[in-house]
């Protein structure tokens, strides 16, 4: 019988402070969604298995405790990253100004062997909130801004709901494991 290949894959999610990094990852990894802000889950990281096609695949997905509030997440936060998640808050437009330094901060700390091709994914969160009325930045001005970016892939979320999580995480699996 053929063993499965294995596949280890370190995922990093940036974003401004309350844009529901957090709480993204929790609703993936233990399907549970908490109003309460909490800065840090108190771990490094946290896994999730998932298998896609024949693969075995494990996500490790890191959480930052806090730090992006003054953008001094350490080296070892972006070391041998194999899939980095933008998010911000579809709400709030700051935050989707503020991709740009995101993105820029992974490429020149993580300094991956081919910037251009390194798989990135956006995520527009929290579309729930007010059933949309407070949107700030519209799903076309994203997908605009992921197409000048050689074709970020882009999901519009919410943790809350969960809406578009799993979809979100999958394709993170399948954009990190194609680039591997
Ligand atoms: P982080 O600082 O980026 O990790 O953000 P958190 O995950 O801590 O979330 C900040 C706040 O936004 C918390 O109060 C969450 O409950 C809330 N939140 C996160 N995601 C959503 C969402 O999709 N919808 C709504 N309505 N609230 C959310
Ligand atoms: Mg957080």
């Amino acid at each position: 019988m053929l063993t499965p290949q294995r596949s280890l894959l370190k995922v990093i999610v940036l974003g401004d402070s309350g844009v529901g990094k957090t709480s993204l990852m929790n609703k993936y990894v233990y399907n549970k969604f908490s109003q309460q802000y909490k800065a840090t889950i108190g771990a490094d990281f946290v896994t999730k298995e998932l298998q896609i096609d024949d693969k075995l695949v494990t996500l490790q997905i890191w959480d930052t405790a806090g730090q992006e509030r003054f953008h001094s997440l350490g080296v070892s936060f972006y070391r041998g990253a194999d899939c980095c998640i933008l998010v911000y808050d579809v709400n709030i437009h700051k935050t989707f100004e503020t991709l740009q330094t995101w993105h820029q901060d992974f490429l020149r700390q993580a300094d991956p062997i081919n910037p251009e091709l390194f798989p990135f994914v956006l995520l527009g969160n929290k579309v729930d909130v007010d059933g949309g009325n407070s949107r700030a930045v519209s799903e076309k001005v994203a997908r605009d801004w992921c197409a000048s970016r050689g074709n970020i892939p882009y999901f519009e979320t919410s943790a809350k709901e969960g809406y578009n999580v799993d979809d979100a995480f999958l394709c993170v699996a399948q954009t990190a494991l194609a680039a591997e």
